[in-house]
Parts: C-alpha cells; sequence; structure tokens
C-alpha cells in the first residue's frame, strides 16, 4: 500500500508521451498519448524475439514532466511525512500549491537531518524496513520540486 503525491491537474492523454523500450530493440521511440502507446507496444511484441516482449509487449514508461514530479510513498512513510506537514491522519487530500509549498519549506527548516533508522519491528509479521540516512530530507526536497511544478502549472496538490 503507497499513497501518491501527485498534481491534481490531468493532463489530456494527448499531451502525455511515453517511450517505449524492450531489452532486445532497446528504445523504440515514443509515442504521444496512452492508448497509442499500449497499442505500439503490443504490436511490438508480437514481431519481437525477446520472450518477455512477446508476453507482456514492449515496456512502456511515460515521460512526461507531471509524471517526474509524482512522490509515491509507503503508508507508514506517508502517514509521517504528512503528520510533520502538519496534515494530521489525512490518508487523502489536496492543497493548494502556494499552502503546501509554504509548509513543506517550513517542514524543511524545522526538522532535523535524518540520521535514519535500522529496521523495526512493529509486530511478529510486519517490519518497516530501514530508512536511509537523510531520507527526509530527500523526501520533502521532491515534495518541494513537486510544489513549485504544480504552481508553475496552476495546479493543486493531492495525495492519495
Ligand atoms: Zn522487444
Amino acid at each position: 500500500m503507497s499513497i501518491t503525491f501527485r498534481p491534481t491537474a490531468q493532463l489530456a492523454d494527448d499531451a502525455r508521451t511515453f517511450e517505449l523500450s524492450c531489452g532486445i530493440a532497446g528504445v523504440l521511440g515514443e509515442w504521444t498519448g496512452m492508448a497509442n502507446a499500449y497499442s505500439e507496444a503490443a504490436v511490438h511484441g508480437l514481431v519481437c524475439t525477446n520472450h518477455l516482449c512477446q508476453e507482456f509487449g514492449a515496456d512502456v514508461d511515460e515521460t512526461t514532466p507531471a509524471a517526474g514530479v509524482e512522490v509515491n510513498l509507503a503508508n507508514g512513510r506517508a502517514a509521517w511525512v504528512l503528520d510533520l506537514l502538519g496534515y494530521g491522519e489525512l490518508n487523502e487530500g489536496d492543497d493548494t500549491a502556494e499552502q503546501f509549498l509554504a509548509r513543506v519549506m517550513l517542514t524543511e527548516a524545522e526538522v532535523s537531518f535524518d540520521k535514519g533508522t535500522a529496521p523495526v519491528e512493529l509486530d511478529a509479521r510486519t517490519v518497516e524496513g530501514a530508512r536511509r540516512v537523510g531520507y527526509l530530507q530527500d523526501v520533502l526536497g521532491a515534495l518541494r520540486n513537486l510544489a513549485t511544478y504544480c504552481r508553475s502549472q496552476g495546479s493543486d496538490v493531492c495525495w492519495g
């Protein structure tokens, strides 16, 4: 389970770009629109000698700048970061880019450097993975980048 922070404004399909690649041919090219990209990937799978390509089609990776600013966090990490930002226990929500950016920058100024943690055993079946040194600063930096992008696009920020 995870939570993704992203722009609220959804781009029209013909404004989204996708790169196709596979293990044999490498990068096959860039296509506009998700439907086009997936049908091209499927067509390539029919002629490719790579068995993964035959089974699943070529790899499709979104290259639209908006896709690059999304921030995906595991639920536990997201709840922690949202709490630090002052959004409490909201597992999904939205805010204006301006407000979100202000909260991120305030949090960046307030929190101390993340020294990381060893893995934590939450109960007999659940272990929360170790957190690397500087993790929180990296996440806040990515969220600041997202908020800045949203502001430049006139979009709000949402998460869920
Ligand atoms: Zn292929």
